[in-house]
Order: structure tokens, then sequence, then C-alpha cells
């Protein structure tokens, strides 16, 4: 058994597949080809957003939008200390500061009350001027938007959607990736709508913000191509993943009931033996992982390899708990939820083609 298996999926879909990325490799406009154009209005009308805009990966995806909300040095961004690194990385990037948050231990998600804490004391302290937050959507469930979302508006704050691993959940029919002011997501291979290679977007329904996204995702041009008006960088999505994405999107709703009943599989088969996934009220998971709690994580995942089911940790180590974030001078106990889970969560092999290789059985 594989944890992801990406080639049960792309035996699946080769026909399709082979034909999309033959096409471009006829009309030869790698960059910026008419797929390009043609994913990303399939993208926007799926999550219902006015304007998805592709990059290069997720990581520019973050970075874009940081550069849109003019983040920089002096600023504070709000983010999860239970988050893969990018989420983190991006802050600093721009020269602003990452201010962690503790997570809700139900949904391992940002705790919008240790959130409005972090906000207050950095405002108490007047070093630092907040200016956002970085929500995400772990393992595919969306974050606590309707709380977030009142918390930004009180403290006047721009509130990103890390949808990297969201892409596919909803919170009452309201998709992953049209939360906050931008949302933005990864299609590296491993997320829930995966391509062959790096790949990245993002989500707003906000015009101005889409002009100046476009603009800086290509060098900060102008109008004129060869007249740049800022400085941006190169983070283009290839023509041959846009190709590829689009065949992918077309089966993804049909993936999506196969994580959820792989994920409905594992909780009835776990339940009173670990602590399963909690999902709230009216949301959806993408089941970017299937991620359980034990308290004896050593010898669970050894016994699971003797079974030859791989399983993995995410994430072993918080943000605060990273190195390179030792200047920030977190102290270790202020994020009591994120680092119990640090120490207790493992992911169990989570794909949508597990039985048989079918997605339709
Ligand atoms: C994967 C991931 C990213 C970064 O995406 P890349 O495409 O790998 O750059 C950002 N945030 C989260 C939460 C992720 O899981």
């Amino acid at each position: 058994m594989q944890f992801i298996d990406l080639a049960a999926q792309y035996q699946h879909l080769k026909t399709k597949i082979d034909a999309r990325i033959q096409g471009v490799l006829d009309h030869g406009k790698y960059i910026m080809g008419p797929e390009v154009q043609e994913l990303e209005e399939a993208l926007a009308k799926y999550v219902g957003v006015k304007h998805a805009i592709t990059c290069a990966n997720g990581t520019d995806a973050l970075t874009l939008s940081m550069m849109v909300l003019d983040i920089k040095e002096g600023d504070a961004v709000f983010c999860p200390t239970f988050t893969f690194f990018a989420t983190a990385e991006v802050i600093a990037y721009e020269g602003a500061t990452p201010v962690f948050v503790d997570s809700n231990e139900a949904t391992f998600n940002i705790c919008p009350l240790d959130l409005e804490k972090r906000i207050q004391a950095t405002i108490a302290e007047g070093r630092l001027i907040p200016k956002a937050i970085i929500a995400v959507d772990l393992f595919g469930l969306p974050a606590n938007y309707p709380e977030i979302q009142k918390i930004a508006d009180k403290y006047k704050l721009k509130l990103v959607e890390d949808a990297a691993q969201g892409f596919g959940g909803s919170i009452n029919n309201k998709k992953a990736g049209s939360f906050g002011d931008i949302a933005t997501t990864s299609f590296f291979p491993a997320k829930p709508l995966g391509c062959y290679g790096d790949g990245g977007a993002i989500f707003t329904n906000n015009d101005e913000y889409a002009e100046l996204i476009k603009s800086y995702r290509v060098h900060g041009k102008g109008r004129d191509k060869y007249d740049n008006i800022r400085i941006g960088m190169n983070s283009r999505l290839d023509t041959i993943q846009a190709a590829i994405l689009l065949e992918k999107l077309e089966v993804f709703p049909f993936e999506m009931v196969s994580r959820q009943n792989q994920a409905d599989k594992y909780s009835k088969q776990l339940h009173g033996i670990v602590d399963t996934p909690i999902i709230p009220d009216g949301y959806i998971s993408s089941w970017a992982q299937y991620t359980i709690l034990s308290r004896d994580r050593d010898s669970f995942m050894n016994d699971y390899e003797k079974e030859k089911i791989p399983t993995m940790i995410y994430y072993k180590k918080c943000m605060h708990q990273q190195s390179v974030f030792s200047s920030l001078n977190c102290i270790n106990n202020d994020y009591p939820v994120a680092e119990s889970l640090a120490k207790m969560v493992i992911s169990l092999p989570m794909h949508p083609y597990m039985n048989d290789g079918s997605i339709y059985e």
C-alpha cells in the first residue's frame, strides 16, 4: 500500500491526460497557453469566486498575497503555529513578523480565542502593527472563518485563507478558496488537487487585488509587457500543468466522494481506539490527510508498519519551535494545544483510489 498513490490515479485518467498534454505539445504555447486561461475560469467557477489566478506553487501564491496586501517590516501577521512551514515563511520573507497562534483541540485549526488574545497582546506591546491573519485549512478542514472574519473585521485586519490543503472542502456549501480577502492553494502532487509538478493559485473577489496579482506574477508588468511598474516575480503556471489540472478538476468531485468514503471507513474502524477527526456541523473536509491522535504514537506506527501500511507525522515541530524562528523568543508551553498535537498526530494513507483503483464503487 502507498501513502498517496498518484500512479493509480494516472492509470485511471491516462487517456484523457495524455490527450491534453499532447494538445499542448501540438500548439507549443508552453507558457501562458490557452489551457492556463481555461483552467483559471474553471477554478473560479468551482470555488465560486470572481478571480482565480494561477501561479508557480502554493508558497508563491501566499507570497503574492502578502505583496498585494503590502505586508512589510514592522507588520505583524498572525498564523497558526501548527501548520506547514510555508505559511509562516512567506510572512518573514516579506520582512514582517509572524505572530503564532495556538490551535483548537478538536479541529487542529487556528483557535479564534487565542487569536484575539495574541492580537490584543501585540497591540498592547505596541512594537508591531497588526496587519493580517493567515488561517490554514489544516488537513483539508476549513478553519473557523465565521469567527475569524469577525475578529479580522473588529481589528481591521486582512484575512488570507491558506487553502493549500483545503481545496475541495466547504462550510455550509461555501467552498474553501472563497474565504477572507484572498485565498491561496497549492497543486503540489500530494495535495487534494495536484498536478504533475509544482503549481498554485490565488482566489479573490477583489478586482484591484486580481489586477495587482497578475502584474506581480509576471515581473510587475504594466499594461505594456515591457514596461515594468513594480518589482514582482516570475511565478507562472506551466501550460502542461494547466492541461493536466483541467482533466483532474473534471473528476475531482468524484474523488472527493471517494475520500469521504475512505475517511468514514477509517473513523468507523478506529472509533474508540484512537481520537478520530472531528468535523463540525456544516463543514466538509477535503481529507488532504486523515489524521488521528494517539497517546502511544510509536507503538501505533509500529503496528501499522508490520501490516505494511505506511503512516506519516504532519507535523512534528510547530512554527514557534523552528530553529529559524528562535529569534522571535517564543515561549515553549505557550502553545499547549499545538505542542500536544505535535506529539500525538499520525496521518494514515489517503487518496481516492484506495479500493481496487476505482473511485466509482
Ligand atoms: C503545501 C502547503 C503550502 C505550500 O505549497 P507549495 O505548492 O508546496 O509551495 C502552503 N501551505 C500549506 C498549509 C501547505 O500544506
